[in-house]
């Protein structure tokens, strides 16, 4: 957009959003449907803004991981931290607050005292009001007909309160609007809550392309609104993959850590992990058509130069990344990409064949090693497989991340103990190459844990904005909690396999 120029949509990413790599998708896809129609809407990245005020005081690093896991944690962590700190926000007065949860990160707190805290930081004078001034208000030439708040996860909701405050207070003509995968979750409570949509004229849940563009032309024609609450787009077998991305925007980024997103299929094919919401979210899955991935791939490459690609579909299986490979050879297009997919015996044996087409990182979700909580979590994999797949990507050359879950119902320290001495058994046997997301196990919103808890499991209550419920977890995970954030930081940090089970 050349300066000046109308902007008939705003669409803001709130910080903190954990990436420094990857600039968000949705709003690029959103930007690019609204193209079609002729329509100009910008995102403000406000999340990478703000990121960048640390990059100078810790440096950053990724290592060779692309995608999800390839962002620099301690920066992330140094960001997140000075942000959580600057919402006045006090754990003391937070709710129901799972054992190792940071409330202000989750958003465990009731309406009152969010509202409390959101006034303040909208006051006139105040850090956060001065902030936006600088980085959003001062910087539009006039106001925009609607003005789109993205929320991915409870951690943007404070500074997405903030901002929806402040438009109105700015720009109050401009009709705003909640959408994002946190907002999809929350689409049936937002409707029966009135203080859910203080500041906020409508909400867009699930896949808002077409939606928010026709919101934008009926507000342009001085047509009456839409419903406040829409109803979730049903799923289109054809979507476009070819995010919109602003030369502005993406001079946020370090060119040399730059990673696109892209999403190729919505939903997931298997669909029955039990402590996942993907199936709430994207409730079809959709068909891959590798021909048209291929082509927005070496779109992006000819636009700006990015050959670093990071396929956010749920579960790419193992003929989805053939056919990609295929079509990535037969377009002529060279790149390097990453992609989430499910451990599978036949992924050894096209390991090589996938790395020779540019496929330079996966991310697994093994959750667990142990056969009760592959059960518990209906996804049951062998754990000598998972050993078999992982070291043939990384001979390979393809980098593995291991996405574990510790602390599920019923589980001992020890069990948790061998999951971590397993773990750094795999690191250890390709240093560089296998990398790990270590969380503890989170009961959330929706998801089939916490619509039917299995026996033995109580959950205490949920705070309005909040992703994850308080429930009564094994007492021992706020011990191990620090451990794990720290073997993350600190690959040398690892207990060796044999100081364990
Ligand atoms: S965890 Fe992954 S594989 Fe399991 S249902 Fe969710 S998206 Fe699908």
């Amino acid at each position: 957009m050349a300066f000046g120029e109308t902007i008939d949509g705003l669409i803001i990413v709130p910080p903190p959003s954990p990436s420094e790599t990857n600039p968000p998708l949705g709003p690029m896809i959103l930007a690019r449907v609204a193209a079609r129609y002729g329509l100009n809407v910008e995102v403000r990245d406000l999340n990478m803004e703000y990121i960048r005020q640390f990059m100078t005081d810790v440096g950053t690093s990724t290592g060779g991981i692309l995608g999800d896991h390839g962002k620099d944690r301690a920066l992330l962590a140094a960001a997140a931290g000075r942000f959580f700190a600057s919402t006045g926000l006090c754990p003391g007065e937070a709710v129901h607050v799972p054992d190792t949860a940071d409330p202000r990160a989750g958003m465990h707190f009731d309406f009152d005292t969010l509202r409390r805290a959101t006034g303040r930081a909208a006051a006139a004078g105040s850090f956060w009001e001065n902030w936006l001034a600088e980085r959003l208000f001062e910087t539009v030439p006039e106001p925009p007909a609607v003005v789109g708040i993205s929320i991915m996860g409870p951690s943007q909701v404070f500074l997405a309160l903030v901002v929806a405050r402040l438009v109105k207070r700015h720009w109050p003509e401009s009709v705003t609007v909640l959408g994002g995968s946190h907002v999809t979750l929350l689409a049936g409570e937002m409707a029966a809550e009135p203080r859910y949509l203080e500041f906020v004229d409508h909400v867009l849940p699930g896949h808002s392309e077409e939606g928010f563009a026709t919101l934008v032309r009926r507000v342009r024609a001085g047509r009456p609104s839409a419903p406040r609450i829409a109803a979730p787009p049903p799923a289109a077998g054809r979507f476009d993959y070819h995010p919109l991305a602003a030369a502005r925007q993406l001079a946020l980024y370090d060119p040399s850590t730059l990673t696109m997103p892209l999403q190729f299929t919505r939903g997931c094919s298997y669909g029955r992990c039990t402590y996942c919401t993907y199936p709430v979210v994207e409730p079809v899955a959709t068909r891959l058509d590798a021909g048209r991935a291929a082509a927005a791939m070496g779109a992006l490459i000819r636009e700006h130069g990015i050959t670093r690609f990071s396929v956010k579909d749920s579960l790419l299986t193992v003929p989805m990344m053939l056919s990609l490979a295929e079509a990535l050879e037969k377009a002529g297009v060279r790149a390097r990409w990453s992609a989430t997919t499910k451990v599978t015996r036949s992924l050894a044996v096209h390991a090589r064949r996938l790395a020779d087409a540019g496929l330079a990182t996966l991310e697994f979700g093994v959750e667990t090693v142990h056969r009760r909580g592959q059960e518990l979590f209906d996804k049951v994999t062998a754990p000598g497989i998972v050993e078999e797949v992982a070291a043939a990507c990384a001979d390979s050359g393809i980098a593995v991340v291991l996405n574990l879950i510790f602390g599920l119902p019923g589980e001992t320290l020890d069990e948790a103990e061998y999951q971590l001495a397993w773990f750094a058994a795999q690191r250890d046997r390709s240093p560089g190459l296998v990398d790990g997301s270590l969380n503890l196990l989170e009961i959330v919103r929706d998801s089939p844990l916490a619509l039917r808890p299995p026996p033995g499991v109580e959950l205490r209550g949920i705070a309005p904005w909040a992703y994850c419920y308080d429930w009564n977890a094994p007492a021992w995970r706020p011990e191990l909690a620090d451990r794990l954030r720290h073997v993350e930081l600190q690959a040398n940090a690892l207990t060796r396999p044999s100081a364990v089970l």
